[in-house]
């Protein structure tokens, strides 16, 4: 009897430790324990213009497009812009990703919805390098993107239409 009862305790010990301890280590190693641990992931800051300006952007863009091409993938660049700030950043990944969806516009949709946790990029505008094709504009409307520039010319395409 007295042997059972300390059983008992001494389980129920046990399992208090254990429990404290999986709470210590999720406080420790918060990315581990979460479910969604790639969405989680701290990504990069993004490197914010001395002066902002849509050729500021424009130009980011344009480093994306570099970048891309040294990647050996297209040479498409984009950046999402909120406030005067760059949000998010795409550099085409069709070809390293075997992705046709990967195009800049997308990846740079994804990044500041990404670094922002909402969908809904309302006020934002998009800097591509080339206007963007009828996916990327759909996903623009979409994600409520307020405007839409491309090319080295800055030529506005205004607000994205639905498909
Ligand atoms: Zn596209």
């Amino acid at each position: 009897m007295t042997l059972l009862a300390c059983t008992c305790t001494r389980r129920r010990a046990l399992r208090s430790i254990g429990l404290l301890a999986t709470g210590a280590l999720a406080i420790l190693f918060p990315i581990a324990f979460s479910t969604g641990a790639e969405a989680r992931t701290p990504l990069p800051d993004i490197l914010q213009p001395a002066t902002p300006s849509p050729e500021a952007f424009m130009s980011r863009a344009f480093e994306m497009r570099r970048l891309s091409v040294e990647r050996g993938d297209q040479a498409y660049g984009a950046v999402v812009v909120r406030a005067g700030r760059i949000v998010g950043e795409g550099v085409s990944a069709v070809i390293t990703s075997n992705d046709p969806t990967a195009h800049a516009e997308m990846q740079s949709l994804r990044d500041a919805q990404r670094r922002l946790g909402t969908s809904d990029l309302s006020g934002c505008e998009l800097f591509g390098t080339s206007r963007a094709c009828p996916m990327c504009e759909a996903a623009a409307f979409r994600a409520r993107i307020a405007r839409m520039f491309h090319g080295e010319a800055i030529a506005d395409a205004g607000a994205p239409r639905a498909p």
